[in-house]
């Protein structure tokens, strides 16, 4: 069995469900007590989230590469970032390691492709749901992306820093996010990327009438078929 090195934390409250997520589909894939083998650095999210808001994804692009560098030195085989907003230094940490990231996007794009759909909205941080990084894995595989408009970005952003990723569940919140990605249906979009590693937390596959891709489940569910 290969060794998984995570980088966690941001937040915890979604590191908990990969940790979850990966040792049950160990158990579900091996039966017995087997369970996986994974080296987790969990950060401080907070001095990450400054770097995020101050625009200095230099600094915590250097905090995950040096986290990158000890986890390939204490044995994983490879490395996953957990969280959608961080991959956006996922480049600059792989051009210092020697073992591969494995790209929550292009997990994501693959069962995107695998369930036939060519339009889909994007759920996630401002950063992910703005910015180019993120996007750009999905469209490069010819799936069409949207988002919501400005004042949805904002609602769905706040709710992710202020309540989700200090384990709080509203269900208002809930209301909301069900709100947003109903008119998101209403545009075209055939399904909806929970583009954000603690929204799975807060949406499940019934609340939603078109398919529902949670970022978590996805990779956390890859790394532990790639690691077997
Ligand atoms: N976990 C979230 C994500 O998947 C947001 C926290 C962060 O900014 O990293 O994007």
């Amino acid at each position: 069995m290969k060794t998984i090195g995570l980088i966690g934390g941001m937040s915890w409250e979604s590191t908990v469900s990969y940790y979850k997520i990966i040792n049950e589909t160990i158990k579900e894939s091996l039966g017995g007590l087997h369970s996986a083998k994974i080296l987790l650095y969990s950060v401080d999210f907070e001095e990450i989230e400054k770097c995020q808001a101050q625009g200095d994804w230099q600094k915590s692009g250097e905090i995950l590469t040096e986290i990158a560098i000890k986890l390939e030195k204490a044995g994983a085989d490879f490395i996953a970032i957990c969280t959608n907003t961080m991959h956006k230094v996922a480049d600059m940490v792989q051009e210092k390691i020697n073992i591969p990231i494995i790209h929550i996007a292009t997990a994501t794009a693959d069962e995107i492709i695998n369930n036939n759909i060519k339009k889909i909205a994007l759920l996630g941080t401002k950063y992910t749901m703005t910015q180019d990084f993120y996007k750009q894995k999905l469209i490069d595989r010819n799936i069409e992306v949207i988002v919501p408009n400005d004042e949805d970005i904002e609602i769905i952003n706040n709710i992710i820093y202020n309540e989700l990723c200090l384990g709080v569940i509203d269900k208002k919140s809930k209301e909301e996010y069900i709100k947003i990605i109903n008119k998101l249906y209403e545009k075209g979009a055939e399904g909806v990327i929970l583009g954000c590693t603690e929204i799975g937390l807060l949406i499940e596959d019934k609340d939603i009438n078109i398919p529902v891709f949670d970022t978590a489940y996805i990779h956390a569910k890859k790394l532990a078929n790639l690691s077997i």
